[in-house]
Formats: structure tokens, sequence, C-alpha cells
């Protein structure tokens, strides 16, 4: 391990996932978008952070990156330990497997499989067996105990994505993600979700961190983060009501060590 690595390990120590100095861009035609334009962050355990911003502030291809959806074309992720970049297709599908829960917007649940066989199949692929206790505990939260053998054809969409909230949980994933979880979803199954993800914070010590554009949808985390154009441009504690811009958080212990590693990353290479 050299200097650098070391040194952002170190930094990540007390996050489950940190990414430091990510740079990402997109070309269209003559047009080079800099979707991600330097982006540092650590989030910590068991806690419920909302990642907002105006639409194409960079919010999904930051999720994307941190999850091993997509490789940024510089800077560092690390996911519970692992370092992703410069991982092999093969082994972030299996960092995925292992330490990431998703939820979309538009549910990404599997038409012709049951309830409970949509719940079960990352755990399936990854070799792992169904912890039906876990699973019991889960689908009673979630008021799904009863929608188990229908498929999701046949629920509703504020039902779908509690399937597929039951499917992110039960592989008691590193991080959950979400992108615009109740995006689709009316007001009071919307808010029904939200309220579910917070309870697998209190509650399971679950990390969430969730892409929305919606206000409603961040107040029910502990932690905002606002982008524009690519960068962090607000970090709000909502959990202790006190705010730091992205400058004086600069000045902070752990956004400190991330400048410092990101400077060491520069110096070495
Ligand atoms: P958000 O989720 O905040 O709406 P995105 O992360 O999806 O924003 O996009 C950030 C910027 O990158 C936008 O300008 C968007 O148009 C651009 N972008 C995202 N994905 C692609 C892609 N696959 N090809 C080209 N441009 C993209
Ligand atoms: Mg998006």
């Amino acid at each position: 391990m050299n200097q650098a690595t070391g040194s952002f390990a170190a930094a990540e120590g007390e996050h489950i996932a940190a990414a430091v100095n990510l740079i990402k861009t997109y070309t269209q035609g003559q047009t080079e978008i800099r979707a991600l334009d330097g982006v540092s962050v650590g989030f910590a355990r068991a806690r419920f952070t909302a990642v907002t911003g105006p639409s194409g502030s960079g919010k999904s291809t930051l999720m994307h990156c941190m999850a091993g959806l997509d490789a940024a074309d510089s800077g560092h992720v690390v996911l519970d330990g692992t370092e992703l970049t410069g991982l092999s297709d093969r082994a972030l599908t299996r960092v995925r497997r292992e330490k990431v829960g998703f939820l979309f917007q538009s549910f990404n649940l599997l038409p012709q499989l049951t309830a409970l066989e949509n719940i079960a199949l990352p755990l399936t692929m990854a070799g792992r067996s169904l912890d039906h206790d876990l699973l019991d505990h889960l689908v009673g939260v979630l008021g799904i105990g009863d929608r188990m053998s229908h498929r999701p054809g046949e629920l509703s969409g504020g039902q779908q994505q509690r399937v597929a909230l039951a499917r992110a949980l039960a592989a008691r994933p590193a991080v959950v993600f979400a992108d615009e979880p109740t995006g689709s979803l009316d007001s009071r199954s919307g808010t029904e979700v939200l309220e579910l993800l917070r309870r697998s914070v209190r509650d399971l010590g679950q990390t969430v961190v969730m892409v929305t554009h919606d206000p409603h949808a961040s107040a029910y985390a502990d932690r905002v983060l606002v982008l524009a154009d690519g960068r962090i441009v607000d970090d709000v504690d909502v959990s202790t009501d006190s705010t730091s811009s992205a400058a004086s958080a600069a000045s902070t212990g752990y956004r400190a060590d991330v400048i410092r590693g990101t400077r060491t990353v520069r110096r070495a290479g």
C-alpha cells in the first residue's frame, strides 16, 4: 500500500463510504460536461444522508460512482474498506452484490418473479442464504407480509418500492443507495417509504444515501448535501441543526483529512 492510499484509508476509517476528489466528464458532441468537478465526501455509519441539488448537478453520477455502478475519471472511492478505483468489472460486481443495496425510482423488480423471489434474488446470486428472522422482521415492518407471493404487476407502486426496500435491506448491505426513491410514488406512499428508510437507519443501523430533488424527502435525512454544477456547495447537519458551508466544513476534522489525502495523492501522481 503506498503512502497516498494509506493516508486515504486513515481518512476513510470513520466512514463507511468515502470519495476523494472525484472527477467525471461526459462528452456530448463537441461539449464537455463536468458531471463531477472534484467531489470529496465521507458518509458516516448509521446515518441518513440526502444528496440534493438541481437537475443535472451530478447527484446520480456521484451515487453511481460511489456505488460501483460507474467509474470516475479520477479520484478515489472507498466502500466499507474496499478501494473501488481500478477494480475490474467482475470485482465491482462482487462489491455491489456484497456491500450495496439499491433503491431506484422505477423499483427495478423482475416482473416474472414473486415479491419473495425478488427479495431473495440478490442473496441467491451471491451464494448467500436468506436470514429468515430478518426477513420476517422486514416484511412485518414494511407491511408486505401478505404480498409475498404476488408479482410486481399485482402490487401498487408503494408496495413495489417496499418490496425493493426489503430486497435492499435483506442483504444487510454496508450502504443503501437510493436514487429518487419516491419519484414515481404518490405523496402518501412516498412519505411511507421515507419513514421506512429513516426507520432502517434508526432501528437497524443501516447507512442510507438518498439522491432527491424533493425538499420534503430531504427533510427525513440527518444530513443534506447540496450539489451544483458537479460540486458540493452546502453540507447541512440536520440532526443537530448546525449548518456548515462547504468552505467552513473544509476546516473540520474529516474533511481536513480528505483534503490532506487528496494533496498526498496529487504529490504521489
Ligand atoms: P442529476 O442526477 O443531478 O440530475 P446527473 O448526475 O444525472 O445529474 O448528470 C450530471 C450531468 O452529466 C448532466 O449535465 C447530465 O446531462 C450529464 N450526464 C449524465 N449522464 C450522462 C451520460 N451518460 N452521457 C452524457 N452526459 C451525461
Ligand atoms: Mg439524477
